[in-house]
Parts: structure tokens; sequence; C-alpha cells
């Protein structure tokens, strides 16, 4: 055989092996899980608003709660996640924005917590020490919290409230999983290179702790979101019944999401 028919067949030799090996990368059931997760994220609906721990619903069963700096795309990301417009509009009515607000998930016992959102400039400083205070007596004393969902703007990561949130979880060894949002905003090397430095920090810092880049606009990552949702919430198999997966809407059906 000549030297260029063998570097030939060499290379078709090479071509299926890298083929199989990207298929792998895709795993379906991680996929399916997914879709049966966002399937019961669908399911949200409002409970409660509380301003303080001792007010809030029964600590029994699962939550996750969602926190981060006001306008880092909280709303967004929750309406995105239970494909419901105005869901997170519950907590934005008035009285309600400093409260913790809770969302059933087909289940009481399996819940979703919109944490009050922080940095609104008009309100003054003696009031967010009291919302501050609340919020760390949430995160350090609930028993049915299983996680934090710590959500970021992909181009101001890291501020002074997200490093609070973050010693809290810490101190409780609470997991947190962080959305680095509107990764629409940057291009895929960029918003990756972010992703990268933020994991590299945050490991120093000895976190339990996983990373994404999230974006409402365009539904980046959301079922990565989902699929850790499903398993810290506790989603079963035998809540695997409910499930109609032709009820799932392809993304392009879905609506944009709200004041996007
Ligand atoms: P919240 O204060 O954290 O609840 O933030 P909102 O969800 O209300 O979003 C704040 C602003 O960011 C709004 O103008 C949204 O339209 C915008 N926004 C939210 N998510 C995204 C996203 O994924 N991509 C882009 N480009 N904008 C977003």
């Amino acid at each position: 055989m000549r030297r260029s028919e063998k570097s030939k067949d060499t290379k078709a030799k090479l071509a299926p092996k890298e083929k199989i090996s990207y298929e792998k990368k895709i795993d379906p059931a991680l996929t399916n899980y997914a879709v049966q997760s966002l399937t019961l994220l669908r399911k949200a609906e409002f409970l409660m608003s509380a301003p303080k721990l001792g007010l809030c619903v029964e600590d029994t069963g699962y939550e996750i709660a969602f926190a981060g700096r006001s306008n880092a795309g909280k709303s967004s990301a929750i309406n995105t996640l239970t494909n419901q417009k105005q869901l997170a509009r519950a907590s934005k009515r008035p009285g309600r924005t400093q409260m913790i607000n809770f969302f059933s998930l087909g289940n009481p016992d399996q819940r979703l917590v919109d944490l009050p959102g922080y940095g609104y400039a008009a309100v003054p400083e003696a009031m967010k020490i009291v919302w501050q205070k609340e919020l760390e007596n949430y995160l350090i004393h609930r028993q049915s919290l299983q996680g934090l969902v710590l959500l970021m703007d992909i181009r101001h990561p890291l501020q002074h409230f997200d490093l609070m949130m973050l010693e809290w979880a810490h101190s409780r060894h609470l997991f947190v999983h962080i959305l680095l949002t509107k990764a629409d905003k940057l291009n895929r090397g960029p918003a990756n290179k972010v992703l990268l430095e933020i994991k590299q920090q945050l490991k120093k810092m000895k976190l339990d702790f996983s990373i994404q880049l999230f974006s409402s606009l365009n539904r980046i990552g959301l079922e990565e979101l989902a699929s850790v949702m499903g398993g810290r919430l506790n989603f079963t198999l035998a809540q695997e019944a409910e499930f109609d997966l032709d009820q799932i809407p392809e993304a392009s059906e879905l609506d944009e999401p709200d004041q996007i």
C-alpha cells in the first residue's frame, strides 16, 4: 500500500471512532429526566409569601430557593423554567418584593422559593439590615431547603451580595447551583471563559457547588437547570406516571419570556 493510501485508510478508521465518542456525550437518560422535570416544574403554583422564617409554610419535604441581586434575571428565569409568564410577578407585587415567596410544584412538599431581591436603592439602610437578617435566618435554619440557585449576571459576577450568600451556604454546607444569567449577551468563547474563571474561584472557597450558563432569552441551559432542580427536589420515578411527554412544547413553540 502506498503512503498516501495508508494515511487515507487510517483516517477512515478514525472517523467512526470520533463519531461514537461524540454520540456518547449525549446522555439520553439525562435529557429524558430534564424533560420530565420540566413537566413538574410547569405545575408551579403560588402558595404564599412570608416576611420571616417563623411565618413560612410548614418545614416539610423539599425546597430549592432562588436568590440574586435585583435585575440579575431571577423573575425571567423562574418564568422560563415554569413556562408561566406571570408566575414570578406574584413575588413582585407591592409588599411582596422583600418576602420569601413559595411556589408548589404539583405537590406542596416540593417547592420553589423566590427569595427577596437585593439592591433596591430606595430602601433605607436600617430596613435592608432587617431583611438581610431574615434571609440569613431562612438560609441557616430551614430544614427542607435542599439547595440554593444563585443567579448572577454573567457580566457582573461575584458582587458583595453573591459572596454573602455563598458564605452563608458554606457555613451550613448547603449546595449551591450558580446560573450565569443573560449568557446571550456574550459570545460563546467569552461566556465559557467567565464560566471557567468563576468555577476556579469557587473551587478555592471549598463550596459544594455546580455552575452553568443560562439565558431566559434563548433558553441556554434550561434542561441542565431542570435536571439539577429535579434531582434536588427528589422528583422520582413514581411521579413519572403523571408525565405526558406529548404535552411538552418544542422550544420554538414556547412564548418569548416576559420583559425581554
Ligand atoms: P430580577 O430583578 O432578578 O427578577 O430580573 P428580571 O427577570 O426582572 O430581569 C431584569 C432585566 O433583565 C429585564 O429587563 C429582563 O428583560 C432582562 N433579562 C432577564 N433575563 C435575560 C436574559 O436571559 N437575556 C437578556 N438579554 N435579558 C434578560
